[in-house]
């Protein structure tokens, strides 16, 4: 009997194969290897063609022309930046998300799109302990979220002056004192560039020594104001993982009438933890905050999440509200009115298949034993002798600095570059490097679901070979 197999199935069958073969092979693969750029020009180039090519041959080149040039950011030992892995549950929800092709606009176009987005709305505004009634937007990442949420910031202070800015935009409007910590990730600096308030337009609040805004700066800077301020707080120093202390800057804030704004793209997971919980304390009073399932959730990009415990402002700053979308008589939740997004991917869908794979229990275990991989990497580094830990490792962030005797500050700084040069050569595992307070530093973040203590081990190992074949001694 003949079996006759449609160009959909079989490219789509031939897609899967090719990405369960890559993926059991990443672990093993050098995890930032260094690319000849011509070739892979050259394998992805070339004239633009005139004549079809079959879908099957079309995915089997791209992946053979793509492979030298991948990092192998979902394995298990990239720690570079802050980059989750994608788990199984929502890899898979996000092929279906692709296959099923929903415009997750608005509810009429996708129920199921926006229901889903509804429900894991709720569970986590649960986990993350916000107050009822807190909305959500599903956005591209942090940027988007942080974008999405002063929007919202911006609307309430201005409507409380009796300006309609989404009306009427900036000119003309009250001023917005905008206050940050001295560390804010660049991206609240974005947001406000693309919002009107202009990226250096701020008051800058000063940090301690782990890169926390100081909150005694903070009420003294907000005291000096006339007018009710945004301020961006953080919970996640993207080098130390230190959290602003948030109780403190909630009652600043409070006190100057302002909104409180809370960037945890990683951070705000820690609420999720009976073990870390207490760090973010102090989080569910602020009026907005961000964070990326994309990172620490390891769902696959793109996915930021954006929640507003005012949610009629949320709503305004945000709103199409063109006569064309018709306003649902049903309470059906349109996903459009709170994002800065029209037509989009239902990124819902790998979002609540995350949640619901792991339950409250797996997604604090995923978060506790993150955390414990980053201190076993500071307790395995600090031991040797000319290698130093940085920050108090609080999170899943550590930062580290190698010597050797006699070496000064710069030599210092020259030494760890060339151990991270060295690390990324080496392709066992992959971080990148930062300055931290002047000081040139290794920074490694663990955020991916499949990392072992057997992956730590063995980079710590590395990097310790590497570090002594640098020089670094005690
Ligand atoms: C990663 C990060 C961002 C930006 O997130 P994107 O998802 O890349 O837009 C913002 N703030 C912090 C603290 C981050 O770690």
């Amino acid at each position: 009997m003949a079996v006759t197999t449609t160009p959909t199935e079989a490219t789509l069958r031939r897609a899967a194969e090719l990405a369960v073969d890559w993926l059991s092979r990443a672990p093993e693969l050098p995890v930032g290897r260094p690319i000849d750029l011509t070739a892979l020009r050259a394998a992805l180039g070339g004239p633009l063609p005139d004549e079809p090519m079959d879908p099957e041959r079309v995915v089997d080149e791209l992946a053979r022309a793509a492979e030298p040039g991948l990092v192998v950011t979902p394995g298990p030992r990239y720690f570079g930046f802050v980059i989750g892995g994608a788990m199984p549950a929502p890899l898979a929800a996000d092929w279906l998300t692709s296959a099923w092709d929903q415009n997750a606009g608005l509810h009429v176009i996708s129920p199921a799109a926006a229901v889903a987005e509804e429900v894991a709305a709720d569970w986590l505004v649960e986990l993350f302990g916000l107050p009822a009634g807190t909305s959500v937007g599903f956005t591209t990442g942090a940027t988007m979220a942080s974008f999405t949420a002063i929007a919202a910031g911006r609307h309430a202070l201005l409507a409380r002056q009796g300006w309609d800015v989404e009306r009427n935009g900036l000119f003309g409007a009250p001023e917005i004192p905008v206050v940050v910590g001295d560390e804010a990730h660049v991206t609240i600096h974005v947001s406000l560039q693309m919002l009107g308030l202009g990226r250096e337009r701020v008051i800058r609040i000063p940090t301690d020594e782990q890169g926390r805004m100081r909150p005694d700066a903070l009420a003294t800077a907000l005291r000096d104001l006339d007018r009710p301020a945004l301020v961006c707080a953080q919970a996640g120093n993207v080098n130390t993982g230190a959290f602003d202390p948030l109780p403190a800057i909630v009652d600043a804030v409070r006190a100057n009438g302002g909104w409180l704004h809370v960037d945890g793209a990683f951070g705000l997971w820690a609420a999720v933890s009976p073990e870390l919980r207490a760090r973010v304390a102090g989080s569910e009073l602020a009026d907005s905050w961000t964070t990326d399932a994309h990172k620490w959730l390891n769902v696959p990009y793109d996915s930021g999440l954006v929640f507003v415990a005012d949610a009629p402002a949320h709503h305004a700053a945000m709103t199409l509200g063109a006569a064309y979308y018709v306003e649902t008589a049903g309470g059906e939740r349109d996903p459009y009115n709170w994002v800065p997004e029209s037509s989009r991917r239902a990124r819902g869908f790998p979002v609540y298949a995350a949640l619901r794979s792991l339950g409250r229990r797996g997604l604090a275990d995923l978060v506790e034993r993150c955390a414990g991989l980053a201190r076993r990497f500071a307790d395995g580094l600090r031991a040797e002798p000319g290698i130093a830990v940085l920050n108090d490792v609080v999170l899943n962030q550590v930062l580290v600095r190698f010597a050797a005797p006699g070496d000064a500050e710069l030599a210092t700084d020259e030494r760890t570059r060339s151990v991270i040069a060295a690390i990324q050569r080496d392709g066992t595992l992959w971080a990148g490097g930062t300055t931290w307070h002047g000081m040139a530093a290794l920074r490694l973040s663990v955020s991916n679901w499949s990392t072992t203590e057997a992956d730590v081990d063995r980079s710590v190992e590395t990097i310790i070979r590497l570090a002594h074949e640098a020089g670094v001694r005690g």
